[in-house]
């Protein structure tokens, strides 16, 4: 079922669990998520960002074939444009059919933001999309943004934004960032302000940068009010991994095969993670009745 992240993600902030938001840039890639999300009856938001277009899949490509994917399985499945900054980066993932947008205006001062997102929610609500925005700063690990108190979510600001932009979902600022931690370091997230963000907003709440947070920290943060995990680093280590491990087992390897060790790597990454953040199972269908919820 190819749909917006609003109605998922709705149920998940009821039902206090998160959904995978996992970058994608090819088509083995897709099947890896879309297969994990039906085996576990979960859903899953597949994200992809202006960067990684350009030099992967582009928008144009990914989202018909995604579209495509995703209809033939009975899970929702959103397609998300990952950090849209420019109006023009994200008008086209709306042409090409993306059935979610992400305005990431949050290096801008307060007004502007605000200003910016009103602007992409109103349009994406208008053609049935869902539209995801950024308050506080979700930094780079490599520049230690993620202890850097300064750029985390305000939670008076947050309330006031979430009421002028009537963005569907929030990514905050609470302790994590993008990329890959320094080696052994595990980051500190600020809970009480995720807990007080919650109960303010009373709404979907993102983490972006939840690659090498830990399976704790992220549990917790599921238990505190996170219900969307950016996931982007952790699998493509899992999908190099299995490509070194099976090059060394036969250097002789086909393309073909190789391509299958890193799906069945992600697929297995994907699917225990659906497990620890409480998506599996979420979304049972009865034969005779159509979809329908638990
Ligand atoms: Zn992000």
């Amino acid at each position: 079922m190819y749909v917006s992240m609003k109605d998922m993600l709705l149920h998940a902030h009821h039902n206090n669990y998160a959904v995978m938001a996992i970058n994608c840039v090819n088509m083995e890639q897709a099947k890896a998520i879309i297969q994990s999300a039906d085996e576990e009856k979960s859903a899953v938001i597949i994200n992809i960002s202006p960067r990684q277009m350009k030099a992967h899949g582009h928008g144009e490509i990914m989202a018909p074939m995604i579209k495509n994917m995703a209809e033939k399985v009975p899970v929702p499945v959103a397609f998300n444009l990952d950090h849209g900054a420019s109006f023009e980066d994200i008008t086209d993932a709306m042409k090409f059919g993306f059935s979610s947008v992400m305005i990431d205006s949050s290096s801008f001062e307060f007004e502007e933001n605000v200003r910016r997102t009103q602007q992409i929610a109103s349009l994406a609500h208008g053609m049935g999309l869902s539209c995801e925005a950024e308050l506080g700063h979700v930094g780079q690990a490599a520049a230690d943004d993620n202890s850097n108190v300064d750029l985390y979510t305000n939670v008076k600001q947050a309330k006031e934004f979430v009421e002028r932009t009537k963005c569907d979902c929030l990514a905050i600022a609470i302790g994590t960032a993008h990329g890959a931690y320094p080696k052994g370091m595990v980051p500190k997230l600020d809970f009480d302000r995720l807990r007080e963000l919650k109960t303010e907003l009373n709404m979907p709440l993102v983490l972006h940068g939840g690659s090498g947070a830990g399976e704790e920290n992220i549990k917790k943060a599921v238990a505190c009010g996170i219900n969307k995990i950016n996931v982007c680093t952790d699998l493509f280590r899992h999908a190099t991994n299995a490509t070194i491990e099976a090059v060394k087992e036969n250097p002789m390897i086909d393309y073909m095969d190789l391509c299958i060790e890193a799906q069945n790597a992600m697929k297995d990454f994907i699917k225990s993670y659906m497990r620890v953040i409480g998506s599996s199972g979420q979304y049972s269908f009865k034969k005779d009745n159509g979809p329908e919820l638990d």
